[in-house]
């Protein structure tokens, strides 16, 4: 629901409603306009009928979103949200870039992945230290370790880390190092993990779940929104359909379909949507051409060795000559990296 303030409400009237929202356990977004203040509210229904909206100082009207998710929802913001990691945007006008390893193998393996990756023009580093992997005997991620060497290659390169959450046990640890917390394809509908996640406060990839339609991704959303975070980059890495060439059908038209039903940014994951390395540089293009606010891209030193989704990973050389096709394409369309 939208607390549509009057023109000319005074800022004791806008702090007195988000008083008695907060009082009722409630959030609060304020979202300031040229002309007017909307006030997003934020909680369950029985908890916002208690407060006397309407009869408010300085409140004009009181909207009901109709849809089953409410902050992330375009109605309740009008602007794309913009994320900021240190510097590093994504949504708006940018298209951000997050190039690495599936997961983080060595030291040596890492910096080198973070240092091309940079000089080809990569925004973030990602790299997982916690794999969800569907054979509980293929390779789990090194952990601790591996969000060390995450952090090292940080230093080095500047570049912000996105990383895996798999386990709410784990939260402490992964916000010790993650600029950015990633929730992965089998994670979508773990919704405590979401709120926990959201807790952190920590800007979130939430990955849509291979099963998961668009409705059930922004839901996901409100969760995290829910928990205490509202930083949040859709990611799109295919869904579960009757195709065996690729490993997943990547769903490009959601692209545009989120961006109407949603202000935040939407990224696409080619890797793990075709899980081959060839289809990833003209799928890369074509998200960009859809729309998408950025890529994540896997990238390994040496593919055929990579421990983990070696197939689908670009190496060195073929990820910079896919980001000297995205630079002026990217410009073309009006977006900075
Ligand atoms: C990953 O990004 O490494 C990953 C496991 O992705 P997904 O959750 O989309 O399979
Ligand atoms: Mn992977």
């Amino acid at each position: 629901m939208m607390v549509v303030m009057r023109e000319g409400a005074t800022e004791e009237q806008v702090e007195h409603v988000i008083d008695r929202l907060e009082k009722a356990g409630l959030g609060a977004h304020l979202s300031r306009g040229q002309f007017k203040t909307v006030i997003g509210v934020i909680g369950e229904r029985e908890a916002i009928s208690k407060v006397p909206l309407e009869a408010l100082p300085g409140v004009e009207s009181i909207i009901p979103i109709q849809k089953p998710y409410k902050f992330v929802s375009r109605e309740f913001q009008g602007e794309d949200t913009v994320i900021d990691v240190g510097g590093h945007l994504i949504g708006g006008d940018n298209f951000a870039v997050i190039a690495g390893p599936c997961s983080v193998e060595t030291e040596a393996q890492m910096k080198l992945a973070a240092r091309k990756v940079k000089e080809a023009g990569a925004t973030f580093l990602r790299g997982g230290a916690f794999k969800p992997r569907t054979s509980p005997y293929s390779f789990q991620g090194l952990g601790e370790s591996g969000l060390k060497m995450l952090a090292t290659a940080r230093a080095e390169t500047g570049l912000p880390i996105v990383t895996e959450l798999l386990d709410v046990r784990d939260v402490d640890i992964v916000c010790e190092y993650a600029d950015v917390i990633q929730i992965g394809t089998r994670n979508m509908q773990n919704f405590i993990l979401l709120l926990e996640a959201g807790r952190t406060g920590k800007p979130i990839v939430l990955k849509r779940g291979f099963g998961s339609t668009v409705d059930e991704l922004l839901m996901a959303a409100e969760y995290v929104v829910k928990g205490g975070s509202t930083q949040i980059i859709l990611c799109e890495r295919g869904i579960r359909t009757f195709e065996k060439a690729t490993r997943n059908t990547l769903d490009l038209s959601m692209i545009p379909i989120v961006k109407k039903l949603s202000h935040l940014p939407v990224i696409v994951d080619p890797s793990h949507a075709t899980g081959k390395n060839e289809l990833v540089p003209p799928m890369s293009l074509a998200a960009l051409a859809a729309g998408a606010d950025g890529l994540m891209i896997e990238v390994h030193p040496n593919p055929e060795e990579a421990w983990c989704d070696g197939p689908q990973s670009l190496d060195l050389p073929a990820f910079a000559e896919l980001m000297a096709m995205i630079k002026p394409i990217a410009a073309v369309l009006g977006k900075k990296i």
